[in-house]
Formats: C-alpha cells, sequence, structure tokens
C-alpha cells in the first residue's frame, strides 16, 4: 500500500491533502498496490466520504483519545508505528504546515528520509523525484533512498482529481502506543481570528494590496471591489510589517499560498516571496504605476496607472455590470 496523511479540520481534508491523495493513487497504480489514508485527530473517523473519491481502499483512523488535538510528535509516533506495522511501499503527506512537521518525525522515528515538496514520484530504487525547492522557483531532481520513502506534496502545485472509481475507504482503527515524551508539544488551545466572508486559501477572487495603498485605510477600496466580487483581501509584506493588513493576510514565501481564478494584485511590484505566494493564481490583473514592474511583466493583463482612481472605477464597473 501506499499511505497517505490527511490533514483536515473535525473531518474535513484540506484541498492539499486531495492532492497529495492524487500523486499518491498514481504512484499506487504505478505499484499496482492500494492507496491506504491515515487521519489523526477530532473528526478523523468520520473523514471516509470525503476522501473516498480519491480512490483509498482503507482508512487507518488513529483512535486516541491524546491525540485528539493536534501533537506533532506523537501524530508523527502513529504514522510511524502505523508504516512499522504495515510496510507501505511509500508514506505521502500535503506539504502544508501539519503535513510537514508531521511528516518530519514520522522520518525521524523511522530514521528515515523525507524529501519535502515533490510534484512526481517515480518507483525505482531508488525512488526519483522532482520537487519544488527554494519557495517554488526551480525544481530539483533527487533520487530518494528511503524504506519506505516518504515524501511530501506541495500545495496546489497539482490538481486534486477524483479518480476513476471511488474506493471503498474502510475504516480501520489502529491504537498507537504513545509516549509521554512525544506528548511534550501539543495543542492546549485555539484562538480563531474572525474572517468575514470567504478565506485568503480558498478564495477565487483575491486583490491584494502592496506598498502603493500608501495606508491601512487605502485599503478599504480594495475591501469594496472584494466585496463586489465575493473575493477576498491579501497584501504584501510591506503592507503586513506596516500594520495596514493582519499577518494572516500576507501573501507570500512567508504567509499564505493563494490559488484562485483571478489574482488582482494593486501596488505590488512583484518580489520573489511575493510571487511564489500567488503563482497558482489562473489569470493575474496587475495595477501598477510602473510598466517595467516584475508584477505588470508577468500579469495577464496590466492597467497602468494610480490604484487609488484604478480600483473604485472597476468597482463601480462591476456594480453596473451586476445591475
Ligand atoms: P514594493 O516592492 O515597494 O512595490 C510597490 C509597488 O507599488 C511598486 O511596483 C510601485 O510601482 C507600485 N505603486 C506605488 N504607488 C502606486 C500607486 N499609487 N498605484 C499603483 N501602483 C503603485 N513579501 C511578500 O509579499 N510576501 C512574503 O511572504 C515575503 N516573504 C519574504 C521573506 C524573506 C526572507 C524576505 C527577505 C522578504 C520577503 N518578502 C515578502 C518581501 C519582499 O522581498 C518584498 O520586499 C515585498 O514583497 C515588496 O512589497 P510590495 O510589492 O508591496 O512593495
Amino acid at each position: 500500500m501506499v499511505l497517505t496523511f490527511i490533514d483536515h479540520v473535525d473531518g474535513t481534508p484540506n484541498e492539499a491533502s486531495l492532492q497529495a491523495l492524487t500523486l499518491a493513487r498514481g504512484l499506487a497504480r504505478q505499484l499496482g498496490t492500494e492507496l491506504h489514508a491515515i487521519a489523526i485527530g477530532s473528526g478523523a473517523d468520520a473523514i471516509g466520504s470525503s476522501i473516498a473519491p480519491y480512490g483509498v481502499s482503507t482508512v487507518h483512523h488513529v483512535a486516541d483519545e491524546q491525540l485528539e488535538a493536534y501533537a506533532p510528535e506523537a501524530w508523527g509516533s502513529s504514522i510511524a508505528q502505523l508504516a512499522s506495522a504495515n510496510g507501505p511501499e511509500a508514506v505521502i503527506g500535503p506539504g502544508t504546515e501539519r503535513g510537514q512537521e508531521v511528516l518530519a518525525h514520522a522520518a525521524a522515528e523511522l530514521d528515515q528520509p523525507m524529501a519535502a515538496n515533490c510534484v512526481e514520484v517515480t518507483p525505482g530504487e531508488p525512488v526519483h523525484v522532482v520537487r519544488h525547492q527554494w519557495g517554488s522557483s526551480l525544481l530539483e531532481e533527487a533520487r530518494l533512498k528511503g524504506d519506505p520513502p516518504m515524501l511530501t506534496v506541495p500545495p496546489h502545485a497539482l490538481g486534486a482529481q477524483a479518480a476513476d472509481a471511488p474506493g471503498d475507504a474502510q475504516l480501520a482503527t489502529f491504537e498507537p502506543a504513545i509516549e509521554e515524551r512525544r506528548l511534550r508539544v501539543r495543542v492546549s488551545d485555539v484562538e480563531t481570528t474572525q474572517t468575514e466572508g470567504v478565506s485568503l486559501k480558498e478564495a477565487e477572487v483575491v486583490v491584494g494590496g502592496g506598498r502603493g495603498v500608501g495606508s491601512e485605510d487605502g485599503f478599504r477600496i480594495l475591501e469594496e471591489l472584494a466585496n463586489e466580487l465575493g473575493g477576498a483581501v491579501g497584501g504584501s509584506r510591506v503592507a503586513t510589517n506596516n500594520g495596514w493588513r493582519p499577518h494572516d493576510d500576507q501573501i507570500g514565501l512567508t504567509g499564505t499560498k493563494i490559488a484562485p481564478q483571478l489574482y488582482i494584485a494593486a501596488g505590488i511590484s512583484g518580489a520573489v516571496q511575493h510571487m511564489v505566494g500567488c503563482k497558482g493564481a489562473k489569470h493575474v490583473l496587475a495595477i501598477n504605476t510602473d510598466d517595467e514592474s516584475t508584477m505588470v511583466q508577468k500579469a495577464d493583463w496590466a492597467i497602468l496607472g494610480d490604484l487609488h482612481e484604478i480600483v473604485p472605477a472597476i468597482t463601480e464597473e462591476v456594480r453596473k455590470a451586476k445591475g
């Protein structure tokens, strides 16, 4: 079997996990083996129906009250123990913060290497992988020696595709033996920031603002446009560092990776650390005074001029079009 770790919230897997399952299914097919999943934490036992369409034949539900809340080392230990007991041909996870952390712990316990952010995997000894490096700005070919090979898949690099035929996703309970020391780090409390409307990660339209916006107040016109388009507002690091937007709104290497249908980048130059966060956008509209800025050069469309005039004008046109 190829075993895939599912990152989820209360039984709802995130998109990155479905993308990891898609890559894992391709590998399982090449190896002529089954696709299994492992789900840990609150709501994990309800995950089957969401991942069955991706061809999962068995879902290993880790049943342990101590692991209901996120505990990276202990979760990793559960995966390591399941792998030791079942001898999977590969262990795969999503390249989310949790996916990377949990798989790294599992690999350390198994004393195996882990390759992060792989977009291609070809079976063999050693396994051949192609992976994202430098914030997805270059592709590296590597040979992965591991028993089992362990790897993660970067979010939004591949699409999530359902299988031709769904799997049974039969629930199998797994009870790991968790040592107390593995629970040194665990989530004790969760504080959620109240975001109105659609989240930046999942938004189909994102309106991003950078230094050109000029102030916290300046973001109002971006919010108005995002509201009209049913989208979310984000920003460059300049916008978050200046306190114009909360850190959660940062797009980029050290922020959120977005994958909307349309990214409207207003007053953002297009530094590499920003571009790696928005490279998943299907289309980009740049609004900038500088026709030589990277964002303008790389965008599908650009409007040259002052965003303080252009953004409200677009909002107005959208309102008119909506009647
Ligand atoms: P600038 O580069 O200053 O660009 C401002 C743009 O606005 C210019 O193109 C200008 O022509 C245009 N402009 C100005 N006035 C107007 C106007 N009135 N109308 C229209 N256009 C106007 N950055 C991120 O964004 N995300 C990250 O995750 C991130 N991580 C980083 C990690 C590291 C380790 C480092 C070193 C840097 C990181 N950065 C990140 C910072 C990054 O290098 C850039 O400094 C930053 O993205 C620049 O933000 P900006 O485009 O808003 O500002």
